[in-house]
């Protein structure tokens, strides 16, 4: 995840729930990609150390547990850049001109003929992010898998055209790879329409309240059709218990959206507290997030370590005396 400010519950639904899932079963490394957000926004490269320190607080009190995950910072492994370079000469201009992601990012921006060098080629560092550790799944949300795509492309390239190092990864999604904002689109942190983990319970009331539902269900009484109502696919997720009673009185009438949302918001704000209440403790604690990095940046760079042995010496590259 980039440090682009408080995570969202987007974020979480897509990504790190699997990953707290997910921890017991794999061995699992997770980094924040402070070089990724440079990418749109080089000029601010000091905000990204307390930005950083501010995501791994939201991924300590979200249930990321340091012990079982390797948590640690992109740029503190600088074997992520030899990596990149050399995956680079693998992927032409026009592949990666292609990737959906990052043809929507350059619209959304606006970044038509001016986009970077270093912003075009970020998905060649993401996969770089991903075989450095020789990983066989990625779990990340739906606007990454073209990402994820790159990489496997990538890592057959790289084994066929030197010797095999890497395996070919899966990306691992969830049922809500694609939460939808307050306003209906993709919930994004560019774009505004955000509940964070950390919101309070009147933040979320209020960013609640101010959703789009169903266009056509404008007074109590007026029939809903939740299938297309941004509100009911967060009462899926975080209310599953009432969905079925919800789905009956919004199609019937006889629930108008004000005491839908007023329902949703407590459940959210339910839901958020433990983590809300866990992030407190842990601002009082920044010095022990330090320490995690520093602890999990000790493991990374050891993989990493390993993982550039084998690629210099099946590319023949970057070493040293007789080569097998
Ligand atoms: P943002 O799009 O808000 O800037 P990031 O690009 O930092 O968020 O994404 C971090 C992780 O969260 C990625 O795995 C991404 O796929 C996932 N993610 C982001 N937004 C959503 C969403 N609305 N629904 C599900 N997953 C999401």
């Amino acid at each position: 995840m980039r440090p682009s400010g408080k995570l969202h519950l987007g974020n979480y639904t897509g990504a790190l729930e699997n990953w707290i899932k997910r921890q017991n079963e794999y061995d699992s490394f997770h980094f924040v990609a402070d070089w990724h957000s440079l990418t749109t926004n080089y000029e601010a490269a000091d905000q990204v150390w307390p930005d950083t320190i501010d995501m791994v607080i939201d991924w300590l009190a979200a249930g990321i547990d340091p012990e079982k995950s390797v948590i640690f910072v992109q740029s503190h492994i600088k074997e992520h850049a030899e990596l990149h370079l050399l995956f680079s000469m693998l992927v032409t201009v026009p592949r990666l001109e292609r990737n959906p992601t990052v043809k929507e990012q350059i619209k959304e921006l606006h970044l038509e003929g001016k986009v970077s060098y270093g912003h075009l080629g970020y998905p060649i560092l993401q996969s770089a992010d991903i075989l450095m550790y020789r990983a066989h799944a990625v779990p990340v949300g739906d606007d990454q898998v073209p990402h994820v795509e790159l990489t496997r492309e990538i890592a057959r390239r790289f084994n066929h055209t030197y010797r095999k190092v890497f395996p070919v990864p899966e990306a691992l999604l969830t049922k809500y790879s694609r939460l939808p904002g307050l306003d209906g689109a993709k919930m994004s942190k560019s774009l505004g329409n955000t509940i964070l983990l950390s919101d309070t319970p009147e933040d979320i009331q209020k960013k609640v309240r101010s959703a789009i539902t169903d266009p056509a269900k404008i007074r109590m009484g007026d029939p809903g059709h939740p299938e297309i109502c941004t509100i009911f696919t967060y009462h899926t997720k975080f209310n599953p218990i009432e969905v079925p009673v919800i789905e009956r009185d919004c199609r019937s009438g006889t629930l108008g959206c004000v005491n839908c949302k007023n329902n949703l918001a407590t459940k959210l704000s339910t839901f958020l507290e433990p983590i809300r209440e866990k992030r407190k403790e842990i601002e009082n604690n920044k010095n022990m997030v330090e320490e995690v990095i520093r602890a999990g940046n000790d493991k990374a760079r050891t993989e990493a370590k390993i993982t550039m042995e084998q690629v210099r010496e099946s590319m023949k590259i970057g070493i040293l005396g007789e080569m097998s």
